[in-house]
C-alpha cells in the first residue's frame, strides 16, 4: 500500500512516502481503506519523540480517520465491506472496571491509533471492531475525518469536566485550533456565552462565525484584562486551555471566583508558574483532561448528523504532502483541521 511513515524522529523531513506492506487484518478487526486523514499536534509530538518516545520504527501516524471498510475479521458483527465509517482514536481493553464504567481514556491498557499503533496515513488501516462508527451522511470524507479527536477531546472538557450550564461565560483559548473549534460549538449547544482568543483578528473572525460571542486578541500582554472586562469584571466561569506557559497566568487570572479550567495540553511549554493564591482564595478548580470515552461519540455524531456541531476543514494536502502538513500545523497558519487526502 501506499503510505507515509516515520524512518526516525525528528522534523517533518524524517517523514517518508512510498509502498509499505499492508497492515495484517486480525479477529475483531476491521480493515478499512483510508479516504481522508486529519492531522493533530498528537502526530507533532510523535514524530518529534516528545509522545511514544521508545516507538518501533518505521511508525505510520494519523488518528483521525474516515473511509470504507475494506474486509472484516473472523466476528466481526454488524460492520461490513462498503460501509462508510469513522474511526475513534481511542482503543484500550473493553473488559477491565475502567472501560466496563465507561471510562476507557482511563484503561491501563488504553492506546491511540497512530500514536501506539500503526495509523492512517496510508491507504489501509485495521482497528477493532468496536472503533468503527457510520460516517455522518452529510460530512464530506474530509470533514467526517476531521471530527473524532478533536469533537471527543473537547466534548469531555466542556460537558464531563466543566460541566457547562446555560448562561455562564466559557473562554476557549486558540480559537483556530481543532480542539478550540469543536469546543466553542458545544458550549454554545450548552447555552454558554463564548469568548473565544487568538492571534489575529482573522482568526478571531472566523470563531465568531462558529458561534463565538466575543473575540479577544491574546497577543496583547494584558489580553486577560479584556476577558474581565467583556464579563463585568468577574472573570470567565469556565475555561478550554491547551496554551501552556506562556499564557497559563493569564489563564488563571482571566477565570472567574470559583470558576473551573479544563487543561488539555501545553503548546508553548510544559513548565508554567501558578500563582496558588488565586487558586485557594479565589477557589479555582483544574481539570486534567485527556480524549473522551468511545461512547461520547455517539452524542456528537448524533448532533453532526443534525447539522448542530460542524468540523472545520483548514487545508487540504495529498497523502504524499504530509510534511508539508505537519509544516502548516506547527506554524498555526490554519484555521481548522489540516486534512491529508488518501
Ligand atoms: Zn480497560
Amino acid at each position: 500500500m501506499r503510505a507515509v511513515w516515520m524512518t526516525s524522529r525528528g522534523g517533518p523531513e524524517v517523514l517518508r512516502y512510498g509502498e509499505i506492506a499492508p497492515p495484517l487484518l486480525e479477529a475483531g478487526q476491521v480493515r478499512v481503506a483510508v479516504k481522508a486523514v486529519a492531522l493533530n499536534h498528537l502526530d507533532v509530538w510523535v514524530r518529534k519523540g516528545i509522545a511514544s518516545p521508545k516507538l518501533p520504527l518505521p511508525h505510520i501516524l494519523g488518528c483521525d480517520i474516515a473511509g470504507v471498510v475494506e474486509s472484516v475479521g473472523a466476528g466481526v458483527r454488524g460492520v461490513a465491506p462498503g460501509d462508510a465509517v469513522v474511526v475513534s482514536p481511542g482503543i484500550s481493553c473493553g473488559r477491565c472496571e475502567r472501560c466496563l464504567g465507561g471510562q476507557d481514556n482511563l484503561c491501563p491498557e488504553y492506546q491511540i491509533l497512530g500514536e501506539h499503533r500503526w495509523g492512517g496515513y496510508a491507504e489501509l488501516v485495521v482497528v477493532p471492531a468496536a472503533n468503527i462508527l457510520p460516517k455522518p451522511a452529510r460530512l464530506s470524507w474530509l470533514e467526517a475525518a476531521s471530527l473524532p479527536l478533536t469533537f471527543l477531546t473537547a466534548w469531555q472538557m466542556v460537558v464531563d469536566k466543566l460541566q457547562v450550564r446555560p448562561g455562564e461565560d466559557v473562554l476557549v483559548m486558540a480559537a483556530g485550533a481543532g480542539v478550540s473549534v469543536a469546543a466553542i460549538q458545544i458550549a454554545k449547544l450548552h447555552g454558554a456565552r463564548v469568548i473565544a482568543t487568538a492571534s489575529s483578528d482573522e482568526k478571531l473572525a472566523q470563531a465568531k462565525a462558529l458561534g463565538a460571542d466575543e473575540g479577544v486578541n491574546y497577543s496583547h500582554p494584558d489580553w486577560y484584562k479584556e476577558v474581565r472586562r467583556l464579563t463585568g469584571g468577574k472573570g470567565a466561569d469556565a475555561v478550554v486551555d491547551h496554551t501552556g506557559a506562556q499564557y497559563w497566568e493569564g489563564v488563571i487570572k482571566a477565570t472567574a471566583w470559583g470558576g473551573r479550567i479544563s487543561l488539555v495540553g501545553a503548546s508553548s511549554g510544559y513548565e508554567a508558574t501558578t500563582p496558588l493564591s488565586h487558586i485557594f482564595y479565589r477557589q479555582l478548580s483544574i481539570f486534567g483532561s485527556t480524549m473522551a470515552s468511545k461512547s461520547r461519540l455517539f452524542p456528537i455524531l448524533q448532533f453532526v448528523a443534525e447539522g448542530k456541531l460542524q468540523p472545520v476543514v483548514g487545508a487540504t494536502l495529498p497523502l504524499s504532502q504530509a510534511a508539508e502538513g505537519h509544516r502548516l500545523l506547527e506554524e498555526r497558519r490554519v484555521f481548522g483541521k489540516v486534512v491529508l487526502e488518501v
